[in-house]
């Protein structure tokens, strides 16, 4: 048994949505990731419900017909085993304008976060029932909200507000707030950590995964951000459209009839990668398609490019000074291809990909892809949970 220092007391980790519960048990801050006991319920509320995972390196995969939050919880406490947590830490979502920092949870914030279900229908809900239900299976444990927006806190209103009436900012709370804040966080203090100076460093930092955004981080602070009110603005996403003419929702119920929850679909479901390539949202999918030929799949991923290296280079304007650029999320990590394609985008930032070094990267293994001519090129694989633990662990006096 390891002695019980600070450092070493076991987190778990929620990450809940509306019909699945991502954990992680983070057992101390030195834990090999591939060592952690983590899993996924999903389709929960449905027959297809299931709880799958590895705890450390022994997979599993348990049907469980129906189940919900509650009962899915109570699945992944009986996975732990003798590892019991010490405190829990939840992703939220939204933190709005109440939460520059993640926030010892107690009947005041729960109710924050409920009050911020209106700028986050998709999300806070699910975020609000995951805490709940692990209240209650879990009572006597501290529990932290870790919020995704927190980090952009430090955005200036110049980059916060959008050109409308004051009123919808002071009254509605209508502004750009960020998203992936967490993962932001992490990979642009990792590539910090990684130079070992002392100096105010600029990163631009890419997050791209299901969801994707962009970041520009000057001296630890998040100056500007891809995403706004909500995760729909800036990149094209696997399903989501990012930027579009705001004149569009007007155009569509012009010409189609159609209605917001209609529009919202579109942008949410059924745009991005899936609509531009009509084929799939996955990017391995369209890589494999376009060695294929698949017309649809080389212009999902030319516009998918383009957009980023135009949001990385309007995001530039926000630095004093820019050192490098970081990859992050199952796209960044793993796609040597987008990677080139996007730098080949921006060479008046002098950024030289040294290709050998790009395409030879291990999958899951940070390291510098340029040719050390120019900007710092990195592939940094984002840790979310371990983050979340790092933020949770001093609030609860670990
Ligand atoms: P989420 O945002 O849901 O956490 P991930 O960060 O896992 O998602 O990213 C999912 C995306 O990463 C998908 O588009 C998937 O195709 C892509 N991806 C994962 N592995 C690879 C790979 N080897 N090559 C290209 N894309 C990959």
């Amino acid at each position: 048994m390891p002695e019980m220092t600070p450092e070493n007391q076991p987190v778990l980790i929620i990450n809940c949505g509306s019909s699945s519960i991502k954990y992680a048990l983070i057992e101390n801050t030195e834990q090999p990731r591939n060592e952690r006991i983590e899993g996924l319920a999903e389709n929960l509320g449905t027959p297809e419900a299931k709880l799958s995972g590895h705890d450390k390196a022994q997979k599993f995969s348990i049907d469980m017909p129906n189940a919900q939050h509650t009962h899915a919880l109570q699945a992944i406490l009986a996975r732990l085993g003798q590892q019991m947590p010490m405190a829990i830490g939840h992703r939220v979502v939204h933190g709005g304008e109440f939460f520059n920092s993640a926030q010892r949870i107690d009947a005041d914030i729960l109710q924050k976060i409920r009050e911020l279900i209106a700028l986050a229908p998709l999300h806070n809900p699910a975020n609000v029932m995951g805490i709940e239900a692990t209240l209650a299976v879990f009572p006597h444990l501290p529990q932290v909200a870790v919020f995704d927006t927190a980090f952009h806190h430090s955005m200036p209103p110049k980059a916060y507000r959008y050109a409308l009436p004051e009123l919808l900012y002071t009254e509605q709370k209508i502004r750009r707030y960020g998203f992936h804040g967490t993962s932001h966080a992490y990979v642009t203090e990792r590539a910090s950590t990684l130079n070992q100076h002392q100096t105010p460093y600029g990163w631009l930092s890419a997050h791209l995964g299901n969801g994707c955004s962009t970041c520009a981080v000057w001296n630890g602070q998040s100056v500007d951000t891809s995403m706004g009110l909500t995760p729909l603005e800036g990149l094209v996403m696997g399903t989501r459209s990012g930027d579009v003419d705001p004149g569009l929702h007007g155009h569509l119920q012009r010409v189609l009839g159609w209605d917001l929850p209609r529009i919202d679909k579109l942008l949410n479901k059924e745009s991005g990668l899936l609509g531009l390539s009509g084929l799939s949202n996955d990017m391995r999918t369209l890589e494999q398609a376009v060695a294929d030929g698949h017309a649809g799949a080389q212009l999902a991923i030319a516009v998918f490019c383009y957009r980023l290296a135009k949001s990385l280079a309007a995001l530039s304007c926000g630095l004093p000074v820019l050192h490098g650029i970081i990859f992050t999320g199952g796209i960044g990590e793993n796609s040597a291809g987008i990677r080139a394609q996007t730098i080949a985008l921006l060479p008046h930032f002098q950024a030289h990909l040294d290709t050998d070094k790009n395409d030879q990267l291990p999958r899951g293994q940070e390291g510098r892809i340029d040719t050390g001519a120019g900007l710092q090129l990195w592939v940094i694989p984002t840790d979310e949970e371990g983050r979340i633990a790092a933020e949770t662990r001093p609030l609860i006096g670990l």
